[in-house]
């Protein structure tokens, strides 16, 4: 057989560095998975590389460390047979070739060392299993015992075995293959999707942590509806994340219908992937009607309606985080307070006065920006003379926000006078006073019935104080 050769795939000297390790500890060495396939695709640089030893990858990243410069430290994860090293800013990792096998009720397989052939077998994916080698007679040949070649031309992701083994081995890859099919925009091979929907459930037994891991990479893809319309179709989505299959479906009473809140949803998550990569945003998008499911209502006289949702689903948003083990901190807080605030610039949009916007810039804070955009990636009409007007009405909104930021200097809104100043002023002890007049003064600038100024917050505050029967003891 001939073996096409991929020389330029090793042109960076730390492949001719792994490959001399071996050649001195008397080992098989390959360099698979990933980089291959990246560069196969031309997909840029891949900065992690995976070498796999027929042998002790512990052993041969110790030796390529001895003979790199500056010996980079080796991080050994003895429990998993691996190895880590950095080369300036290339990851290496190495594994000793393996023969897996699994039991029904477990990830954890049966490990034994195996041949390259065994360690590609047990590869998730056949454009994931294609291998380059570095050993000194065969440097650059490409070992592709599945045909990755073709898939990846031909942008398919296939198992190399019987998907119902791989599949069942390790549940995730069916998460990964969806991961794949969205970052690649490649398609999964007919039998293998079978197969996902077949054993769609055994994702249970994957650990939330795996699974979030490849949910972010979905969502950060440029087209993140490709996953979640695979994960729809194959009934993984209900495991993973019910509250977006519960948005699913139409329902008509008297001639009126919904939207489907799930295809919707889609939508404003493609849009605004297109326009932010900010994976926080991208979620919001995804979470922005979770609330519509349990506040769906019919009303004789209004039809559809979802009051509410907007708060409901920020509650769930804190639940959704939860249970999926993701950060609980600032992240969620911006992503529950976008979904809270989703409606807001839509219910002004029509009528855009100076204070309804200083109200959504003071609550909306430093993210008035994102809140904007979201509301712009929510405009889904398919009728293009609403799709202008919505989107002019956004236009005004922003300008507006400029306007009165310019002038008000409403986002993060500092009080100009402070309780302390009000205390002095009056000579008050801690009392509901002080939060009242702090809250007239709030309510005055933002009103727009005085300005954002010291000297006209404190004749506000004299006066509010007189109103109160407060007595002025000292006003410098
Ligand atoms: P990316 O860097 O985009 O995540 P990758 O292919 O490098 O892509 P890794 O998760 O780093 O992904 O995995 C490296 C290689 O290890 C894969 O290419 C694949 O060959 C193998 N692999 C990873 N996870 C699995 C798995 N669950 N089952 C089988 N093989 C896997």
């Amino acid at each position: 057989m001939a073996y096409q050769k991929h020389i330029n795939a090793l042109s960076n000297p730390v492949f001719k560095t792994v490959s001399n390790a071996a050649s001195q500890l008397n080992l098989e060495c390959y360099v698979i998975g990933g980089y291959v396939r990246d560069y196969i695709l031309s997909r840029g640089d891949s900065k992690d590389i995976d070498i796999v030893a027929v042998g002790s990858g512990i052993k041969l990243a110790e030796k390529v460390s001895q003979l790199l410069p500056g010996k980079p430290r080796v991080s050994v994860f003895k429990n998993y047979g691996t190895a880590m090293l950095k080369a300036g800013s290339i990851e290496l990792e190495f594994v000793g070739a393996r023969k897996e096998s699994y039991q029904e009720d477990s990830r954890n397989p049966a490990v034994e060392e195996g041949t390259l052939e065994d360690d590609q077998n047990r590869r998730d994916f056949t454009i994931n299993a294609m291998a380059i080698s570095l050993n000194k007679d065969t440097f650059g040949e490409l070992l592709d015992p599945f045909n990755g070649t073709e898939d990846l031309k031909n942008k398919i992701i296939r198992t190399p075995l019987n998907p119902d083994i791989t599949f069942s081995d390790d549940p995730l890859r069916m998460l990964r293959a969806v991961r794949f099919a969205t970052q690649l925009q490649f398609k999964i091979e007919e039998k293998s999707f079978d197969s996902i929907t077949k054993n769609a459930e055994r994702i249970k037994i994957i650990s939330t942590e795996r699974i979030v891991g490849e949910l972010h990479k979905i969502v950060a893809s440029p087209k993140p509806s490709i996953g979640f319309t695979i994960l729809n179709k194959t009934n993984l989505l209900p495991y993973i994340l019910p509250e977006l299959s519960d948005l699913k479906g139409v329902d008509e009473i008297k001639g009126q219908r919904h939207k489907d809140n799930f295809w919707h949803t889609l939508e404003v998550v493609d849009n605004i992937a297109k326009t932010t990569d900010n994976v926080w945003l991208r979620w919001a998008a995804l979470l922005h009607d979770i609330g519509k499911a349990p506040t769906k209502k019919f009303d004789k006289k209004a039809g559809w309606t979802f009051h509410g949702h907007e708060f409901v689903g920020s509650k769930m948003v804190y639940k959704l985080f939860k249970r999926l083990k993701m950060p609980l901190n600032e992240k969620m807080k911006f992503v529950q307070k976008l979904v809270f605030m989703s409606s807001r610039p839509i219910v002004i949009a029509s009528d855009v006065t100076d204070s309804a916007v200083r109200r959504l810039v003071f609550d909306a804070g430093e993210n008035i920006d994102d809140l904007m955009t979201l509301c712009e990636a929510d405009i889904t009409t398919k009728n293009p003379t609403k799709f202008r007007k919505y989107h002019e009405n956004f236009r005004k909104v922003r300008d507006k926000i400029i306007e009165v930021e310019e002038r008000d200097h409403i986002r993060n809104f500092q009080p100009p006078i402070s309780g302390e100043e009000i205390i002095k002023t009056f000579n008050l002890k801690p009392s509901r006073e002080i939060g009242i007049i702090k809250d007239a003064i709030k309510e005055a600038i933002l009103e727009g019935k005085i300005p954002n100024e010291y000297k006209d917050a404190k004749n506000f505050m004299l006066q509010k104080g007189k109103e109160l029967g407060l007595k002025i003891v000292k006003n410098d």
